[in-house]
């Protein structure tokens, strides 16, 4: 009997994997729980499937007897120490390509709700104030420059729903686009797509190159009165710098998706009393009509979810019946 053990999962999920991954050979073991609530009781586990709130950092991972295969529901997988994982000769795989239009699609959203000030609009409509206040004055899209930071999957879909909108769009990232550049997107250095920019989405993967990529000092170079929008990790951004700078009249609006220490809000840590002075920041910025927090849900769209279900249970099947080369696309190590 092989132990498969899939974490962090809705009632719907677990209907679907229990319907369709049926075996003698398997002895399946459905959780809604995270890995922080069962870890315990999970230790005999041979196959692990998890998602971004399961951190198997080494201290958890050294406590598994049996693992050889660990799969996340997710784009991302800096929520899992690739390095132990590689010494240890545990396979692991991630969906590379699930919905890069879903993300993309939450981004935009973010940005023509913080553009058209709809949060200021909003307010003022529920206290019955129907006035067209200067406050409440917006920009065209054609008159504004959007600055793309990292266009790969996602980053390109929005840099290409930006240009469709008739904005300016600069890019940049470590390796250059040639289609993209040829559909009309200009690739700058950093330095000059944060001067530039009215709009700055982030669209990099968190690692140590991208670690706080925005800080005091990145921030300092933007111009006055821009957007940010973060959809990619929570630490791609210094939150205390953000946090400082908004308190300063910075932005004119933030469009955050992620951000540091979210789990504990994700995870309900913060009605059990856990918190950080990162996550009081982060809500007393979401009280402002021109901030706009969403919990880590820019994936969560119909066609994401049905796809991320198909692709684990073939990465199950794989597994299984010991073929990773039909799988070989979504292994990283
Ligand atoms: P991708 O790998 O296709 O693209 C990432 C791009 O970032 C690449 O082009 C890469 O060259 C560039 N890059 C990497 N390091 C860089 C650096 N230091 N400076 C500049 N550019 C750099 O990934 P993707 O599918 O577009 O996803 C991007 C990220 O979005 C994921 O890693 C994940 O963290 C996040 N994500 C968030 C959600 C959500 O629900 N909020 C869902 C999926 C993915």
């Amino acid at each position: 009997m092989r132990e498969l053990v899939f974490l962090s999962l809705s009632e719907e999920d677990i209907k679907f994997y229990r319907e369709n991954l049926k075996g003698k050979d398997i002895n399946l073991r459905l959780f809604k729980e995270n890995l922080e609530e069962v870890l315990e009781d999970i230790l005999d586990a041979e196959f692990l499937c998890v998602f971004v709130v399961d951190k198997l950092t080494e201290r958890v991972l050294e406590k598994f007897k049996n693992l050889s295969y660990i799969h996340t529901r997710s784009v991302g997988f800096d929520h899992i120490d690739l390095q132990y994982c590689k010494r240890k000769g545990i396979k692991v795989s991630h969906i590379p390509s699930y919905s890069p239009s879903a993300i993309a699609q939450h981004t935009l959203s973010m940005m023509l709700y913080l553009i058209r000030k709809l949060g200021y609009i909003e307010e003022n409509v529920k206290k019955i104030d129907f006035s067209h206040s200067k406050s409440l004055l917006a920009k065209n899209l054609e008159d504004l420059t959007v600055g793309v930071i990292g266009t790969g999957r996602i980053g390109s879909a929005f840099a290409r729903y930006c240009l469709k909108l008739n904005m300016k769009v600069l890019a940049y990232d470590l390796k250059v686009n040639e289609e993209l550049k040829r559909e009309g997107v200009t690739y700058t250095s950093l330095e000059e797509l944060l001067k530039e920019s009215d709009v700055i989405s982030l669209h990099v993967p968190y690692n140590p190159s991208t670690h706080h990529l925005i800080d005091e000092k990145s921030i300092k170079l933007m111009k006055d009165g821009v957007i940010l929008l973060n959809t990619s990790r929570g630490k791609v951004v210094d939150t205390d710098a953000l946090y400082k700078s908004f308190k300063e009249g910075k932005f004119s609006g933030l469009g955050l998706d992620v951000f540091e220490d979210e789990e504990i809000l994700i995870l309900k840590g913060y009605a059990k009393g856990r918190s950080s002075d990162k996550v009081l920041k982060i809500l007393e910025m979401s009280e402002y009509p021109n901030v706009l927090i969403t919990p880590h849900i820019a994936y969560f769209t119909e066609s994401a979810v049905k796809k991320i279900r198909e692709v684990t249970l073939k990465v199950v099947k794989g597994f299984m019946k010991g073929k990773l080369s039909e799988i070989k696309d979504l292994i990283l190590c």
